[in-house]
């Protein structure tokens, strides 16, 4: 394929679902060889929707474009945010580490921690092979988390923040909104992650149901009501008053659940995800509010 030809979006999700399906890295490192992750899914952005320009306007001015990411990796051929597409996908949790997450109270379930850490392996592969492979395929490409300089920093109004957010181009890209957690919550539910690339391929850009409400799918902002999230959490980092206290999750990921799972299982990472689990969010969005949307 040369660039003047153009790639469809099952040409995309191919790449992606052939690579979920071989590599040996989407592994729970566990006897029987389970996969780390449920059959991904995906979506596009527009590289020029203005959503986010506004993201980097509340976050803060470290937050990069879809266009600032592609210019850090192609200083030389740097292209308009208009010539550029962002495509997310996400990563679901399998049902068997859902299962064992929800008998989880106070500290991560193996299969878990194995997820965040075995598992996240895989999705920084996912992410280099999705960009090379198009690139190869005449479209050059890029993972910007997966560059030198993605890094966290200081957002005046949001706490720590990475200057690519994942989670954001997912939202901008219809994948899903915002929950009491902080989480986002997709059609496949919260318990998932996420990964991301920039790519010039004038791929079509998908419906966002949501528009631009990036609460509509949390029970608590659309209905005042659940709130279980925040029950789930032995940290009290979650109140229906604040939301999401940043530090105080934080400190329990690294005083708590991330020496447990070291010393324990052997893995390393920031695993926890507690909140992500035996929720009306954990695998699905809530069905009331679909009706909305
Ligand atoms: S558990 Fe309830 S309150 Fe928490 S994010 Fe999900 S829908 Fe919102
Ligand atoms: S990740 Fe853990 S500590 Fe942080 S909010 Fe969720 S349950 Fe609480």
């Amino acid at each position: 394929m040369n660039s003047s030809e153009q790639l469809s979006l099952e040409q995309v999700e191919k790449i992606i679902h052939d690579f979920w399906n071989t590599a040996p890295s989407n592994s729970l490192h566990l006897e029987g060889g389970e996969k780390a992750w449920a059959l991904p899914r995906m979506a596009i952005a527009k590289g020029d929707d203005p959503l986010f320009s506004r993201m980097k306007e509340l976050i803060g001015p470290f937050l990069w474009t879809p266009e600032e990411a592609y210019a850090l990796a192609y200083p030389d051929a740097p292209l308009p945010s208009s010539e550029l597409r962002v495509i997310s996908y996400v990563l679901p949790q399998t049902q068997a580490t859902r299962g064992d997450q929800r008998e989880a109270t106070d500290l991560p379930s193996e299969r878990w921690a194995r997820s965040r850490f075995h598992g996240e392996e895989f999705n920084c592969e996912l992410r280099l092979h999705l960009a090379d492979a198009l690139t190869e395929a005449g479209f050059p490409s890029v993972a910007p988390e997966r560059l030198p300089g993605f890094d966290y920093r200081q957002s005046e109004r949001f706490g720590l923040a990475s200057n690519w957010s994942e989670r954001h181009a997912a939202f901008i890209a219809g994948l899903g909104t915002f929950g009491l957690s902080d989480g986002l919550i997709t059609r496949w539910g919260k318990a998932v992650r996420f990964g991301s690339v920039v790519t010039p391929a004038r791929l079509s850009v998908t419906e966002r149901p949501y528009a631009e409400d990036h609460q509509a799918w949390c029970l608590w902002y659309a209905k005042g009501t659940c709130g279980v999230c925040a029950r789930r959490c032995p940290a009290d980092a979650i109140s229906t008053g604040e939301g999401h206290d940043k530090k105080a999750c934080f400190q329990y990921i690294r005083d708590v659940t991330t020496p447990y799972t070291t010393s324990t299982f052997g893995t390393g990472a920031t695993p926890c995800g507690l909140c992500q689990v035996k929720i009306p969010c954990e695998a699905q969005v809530p069905p009331v509010l679909l009706s909305k949307s």
